[in-house]
């Protein structure tokens, strides 16, 4: 069994000072790193008849194609303003420092349709819980949120609270 932990490289003050920042392409470029935290992510899931995959890019693209294939599920798209084309809904939503936006096509998810959203990490859970709000627009059935990683601190799975959240590595 591969230790994935070895994969992910911390950055110290990352992009800015104070943070530390969990690097995860060395994981990204190894061939078995890589598949088992794509099985890992996907593991509980598996008998939860996922219809869709959803994640927000950029980080979040790359586990969410090889999770649909794992699941039998379709993957759909949540993005920044100004790239996606067709009609949209939109979640605009509170940073640190001023506030940001996602959005999903209208028809991305369909009413009912049974929604896993993954990302590569959890911090205070505010990227997330504005793909669940923006997904519930849609009137998606959101079964679960998986994550690679979950820094434990910050409060992101009690912001998530209802939402069932699963994640493979945890740091305090
Ligand atoms: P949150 O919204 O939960 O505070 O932050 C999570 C989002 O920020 C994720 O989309 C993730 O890609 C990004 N992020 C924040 N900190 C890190 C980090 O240390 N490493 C990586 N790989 N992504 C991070």
């Amino acid at each position: 069994m591969v230790d994935l932990a070895r994969y992910i490289r911390d950055i110290p003050d990352y992009p800015k000072p104070g943070i530390l920042f969990r690097d995860i392409t060395p994981m990204l470029a190894d061939p078995e790193a890589l598949k088992t935290a794509a099985h890992a992510m996907a593991e509980p899931f598996m008998d939860q008849q996922i219809d869709i995959v959803a994640a927000a890019e950029a980080r979040g693209f790359i586990f969410a194609a090889p999770l649909a294939m794992q699941l039998g599920a379709g993957f759909v798209p949540i993005r920044k303003p100004g790239k996606l084309p067709f009609d949209l809904h939109s979640f605009a939503y509170e940073l640190e420092y001023g506030s940001d936006e996602l959005q999903v096509h209208i028809d991305g998810v369909k009413p009912g349709q049974r929604v896993l959203i993954v990302d590569d990490l959890l911090a205070t859970g505010g990227t997330m819980e504005a793909c669940c709000r923006l997904l519930e627009k849609c009137d998606a059935k959101i079964v679960g949120c998986s994550f690679l990683i979950h820094l434990a601190n910050l409060g992101g799975e009690q912001r998530l609270n209802p939402y069932t959240c699963h994640s493979v590595l945890t740091y305090d």
